[in-house]
């Protein structure tokens, strides 16, 4: 177990250099424009995503979703609550299984695919960003990408929210990282990142920084 836990912490923090490096593949991790947008990864979650779907409503921000299939599958009406909130949702691949950068080319497509599947099942559209589990690429990646239509997406802005102890410590990370054209990593699936998200909102707003969808920050098609 503490061999797994070892590998697997080298495995995210290698990932975290390695997706903004382009080293496998081209992914996008800075936005073009002066705005800023969040992107919330490992949804849908029953207990801490509708949290966070509130305050978004409430404080009319749109952001994306990086769901994980097999968590979509379990709760379509999540899902579809997501997408006709008005936020883009995008794969996270179907099993995030932590083996995931071993798995082969062909089981790598079809683990991406399923995803997609999922998700035009409940929205009868077709995401076109992924986020690869834990930010690690391979070559195997770049076929299954093209075959399904994906366009890799990263991060400028990793707001350690998995590690945050509180949610003053997100709010604080987030915000004195904070500069203009971020792409921003949180996870709805986490309860501090849901209790900080609404102090975190009102911080940018007072910075004057605009909070758009990633497809307008980065100008591309959110979905197929
Ligand atoms: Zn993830």
């Amino acid at each position: 177990m503490l061999i797994i836990m070892v590998a697997y912490l080298g495995v995210t923090a290698y990932g975290s250099y390695q997706i903004q490096a382009n080293y496998f593949i081209k992914s996008i991790s800075y936005g073009k424009k002066k705005s800023i947008a969040l992107t919330f990864d490992d949804g849908p979650d029953p207990k801490t995503t509708p949290k966070i779907l509130d305050i978004l409503r409430e404080k009319n921000v749109k952001a994306t979703f990086f769901v994980i299939g097999k968590k979509a599958e379990k709760y379509p009406e999540l899902l579809r609550r997501i997408g006709e909130e008005g936020h883009i949702i995008a794969n996270h691949s179907y099993s995030h299984n932590y083996l995931i950068a071993f798995f082969s080319t062909s089981r790598l497509t079809k683990d991406l695919q399923c995803c997609n599947e999922i998700v035009f099942e409940a929205l009868g559209k077709t995401p076109a960003f992924f986020r690869p589990p834990f930010g690690v690429t391979n070559p195997r990646y770049s076929k299954a990408l093209k075959s399904n239509g994906l366009q890799s997406i990263g991060w400028s802005l990793r707001s350690m929210d998995t590690k945050a102890r509180s949610k003053y410590k997100l709010i604080d990370t987030v915000i004195s990282k904070l500069k203009r054209g971020d792409i921003v990593l949180l996870h709805d699936s986490l309860s501090v990142t849901a209790d900080a998200l609404e102090d975190i909102i009102e911080h940018i707003a007072t910075k004057r920084i605009d909070i758009e969808p990633l497809s307008k920050v980065i100008n591309k098609e959110p979905y197929v």
